[in-house]
């Protein structure tokens, strides 16, 4: 009759709090099935070895590093993912972008090797 017996299940659904920036994340988005990043700084927690699978020890915070525009050869637009490097290992994941995520942020995100260039433009000629 009660509900103190129900056991305490962590799924995917029930969400998370950023770790980066403190923003309580639903579990539940548009677009994907195993949220994990927040839709507002884009940063994600090591806690998969493959996605979904929350069998990762580390637990470290994963910072994105860039944008990954996966090629379909059925669809003419690509499908974006965003590639986080995780903090306390340096793992590299790949995890796709979800359906809430800030589009300011991820542009932000695809815009920086643009932003910040290696090298000067002024010197681009074609060959
Ligand atoms: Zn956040
Ligand atoms: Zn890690």
């Amino acid at each position: 009759m009660s509900d103190s017996n129900r056991p305490q299940r962590r799924h995917e659904a029930q969400g998370f709090t950023c770790i980066h920036c403190k923003l309580q994340v639903p579990g539940q988005a548009w677009g994907t099935k195993h949220r994990n990043h927040c839709p507002a700084c884009l940063h994600s927690r090591h806690v998969d070895d493959t996605p979904g699978d929350r069998a990762s020890p580390c637990k470290g915070l994963m910072i994105p590093i860039a944008i990954e525009v996966r090629s379909d050869a059925d669809h003419a637009s690509g499908e974006w993912a965003i590639i986080h490097r995780c903090e306390s290992c340096a793992a590299i994941k790949a995890n796709r972008i979800a359906g809430d995520d800030s589009e300011r942020a991820l542009l932000a995100l695809a815009l920086r090797p643009i932003a910040r260039p290696a090298f000067p433009l002024d010197d681009f000629r074609p060959t």
